[in-house]
């Protein structure tokens, strides 16, 4: 992992974890409460800066009245002047923003020691880039702001000297799953290994996947998540996605990645070393572990989960995701090492397709197995230079999206 190569073997004091100052971009969301959730547990070691959503006004007041930070930002307009409304009586002295940059702001403010990346999308590039040149500890959630930013987002880590630390629990597991010394990783890792559940649609025949309704497609069997992510869970483009993500975090060629199904979601990945040894994280199915071991990190902090009780743990099975039917099921995964081999940019330009396919999903316009149609015309169409800065990955972040509705428009 470009920059928690280095921060993995950082030395610390023996007292145990620090006092950090936390901004949760997204804190409306299901990684943004879980977070809240896992500091509530820790009153002594969390102070609450800032809170940000986009328009989940009720949900923000709450949060505002429990955690009292010192800014609360809701991106759209009206929602921030309604939670300005709904906290003028309660004498709270919270300041209530919008805007993008205010967003960015409060990412890279510096009273801040830690972000928590939460927002879904690339909408949350600009914010993580904030939070990496002010050399912040940013926990990544965010995966697609990884998957856009890709080279130049490990850049910006690394010259704002910020750590990066994986939520996603894959990459957790993996991260967990490595060595404190992070230069031995090149010379002993073999490959590291993504599990994926297979989503609600592991075992649906393939020939009905295109009746799927968005109400089906986010019935995630193991995992309580936000719409988008369930979505993806279900044609496996976040497994897609994941793959991109590590490349990126651990700095392995596409061909060291691998991906196993297992249905149980109780092995949350692996990493193989050159001695056929295979180290794993497991555990129940909580995104409240990877959240406080990132929050704890290198401190272990409870998390608020149930602990594994083995006895009771199903028969863990594992499955191959390549084979035929699989293939059929799930064509979108392959992507994730074709993009990769491709030019820079493709992982951001497949990134931008996927959104925008998702959302025309979710709002009925079209069906689920056009999602990965529009993928892949949308690749077929780009033809992406090499981005060199925010604005060029924003900018082809905005083509591909336009790319992606011609498509879908000529659809119909
Ligand atoms: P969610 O939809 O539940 O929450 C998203 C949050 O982002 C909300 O607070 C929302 O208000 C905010 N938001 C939405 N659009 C925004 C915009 N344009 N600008 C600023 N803020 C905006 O999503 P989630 O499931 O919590 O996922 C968040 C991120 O974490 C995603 O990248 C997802 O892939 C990743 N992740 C989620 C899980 C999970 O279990 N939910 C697991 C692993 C990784
Ligand atoms: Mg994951």
């Amino acid at each position: 992992m470009a920059q928690s190569q280095s921060t993995k073997g950082e030395s610390t004091d023996s007292c145990g974890p620090k006092v950090q100052t936390l901004t949760i971009l997204g804190s409306t969301g299901s990684i943004g409460t879980s977070t809240l959730d896992v500091v509530a547990r820790h009153p002594e070691l969390f102070n609450v800066f800032a809170l940000t959503g986009s328009n989940k006004v009720d949900l923000m007041y709450e949060q505002c009245v429990r955690f009292k930070p010192a800014y609360a930002l809701m991106v759209q307009e009206d929602a921030a002047k309604k939670l300005e409304q709904l906290l003028k009586p309660t004498g709270l002295k919270t300041q209530v923003l919008t805007g993008a940059k205010a967003l960015d702001d409060l990412a890279a403010h510096p009273n801040v020691d830690t972000v928590m990346a939460a927002i879904v999308g690339a909408a949350g590039l600009s914010s993580c880039l904030a939070a990496a040149r002010a050399g912040k500890r940013l926990l990544l959630a965010n995966k697609e702001a990884l998957v856009v930013g890709g080279e130049l987002f490990l850049t910006q880590v690394r010259n704002g000297g910020a750590k990066l630390l994986p939520i996603d629990s894959e990459h957790s597991a993996i991260f967990q799953s490595l060595p404190q010394d992070a230069s031995t990783w090149s010379s002993t890792v073999e490959k590291i290994i993504l599990t994926a559940s297979g989503g609600p649609f592991k075992s649906r025949d393939p020939k009905t996947l295109h009746l799927v309704s968005p109400q089906e497609a986010c019935r995630h069997p193991n995992w309580v998540m936000g719409q988008k992510i369930s979505v993806d869970s279900a044609t496996m483009m976040n497994k897609c996605l994941e793959v991109i993500e590590a490349h990126y975090l651990f700095g392995l060629a596409p061909n060291k990645i691998e991906v196993v199904i297992h249905p149980q979601s109780i092995v949350h990945s692996m990493v193989e070393y050159k001695d056929t040894s295979v180290v794993a994280q497991l555990g129940t199915p909580d995104m409240r572990v990877p959240i406080a071991y990132g929050l704890g990190w290198p401190y272990r902090i409870a998390s608020g989960a149930q602990s594994l009780q083995f006895q009771n743990v199903p028969a863990m099975t594992f499955e191959d995701f390549d084979s035929n039917e699989h293939r059929e099921r799930f064509p979108g995964l392959l992507l994730a090492w074709q993009v990769l081999e491709a030019r820079p940019g493709m992982t951001g330009v497949l990134n931008a397709a996927n959104e925008v396919a998702v959302q025309a999903f979710l709002g009925g316009k079209i069906g689920f197995t056009q999602i990965h149609e529009v993928n892949l015309r949308t690749l077929d169409l780009y033809e992406p230079t090499a981005p060199h800065s925010l604005e060029d990955l924003l900018e082809l972040d905005s083509r591909a999206r336009l790319t992606a509705e011609q498509v879908i428009s000529a659809f119909d």
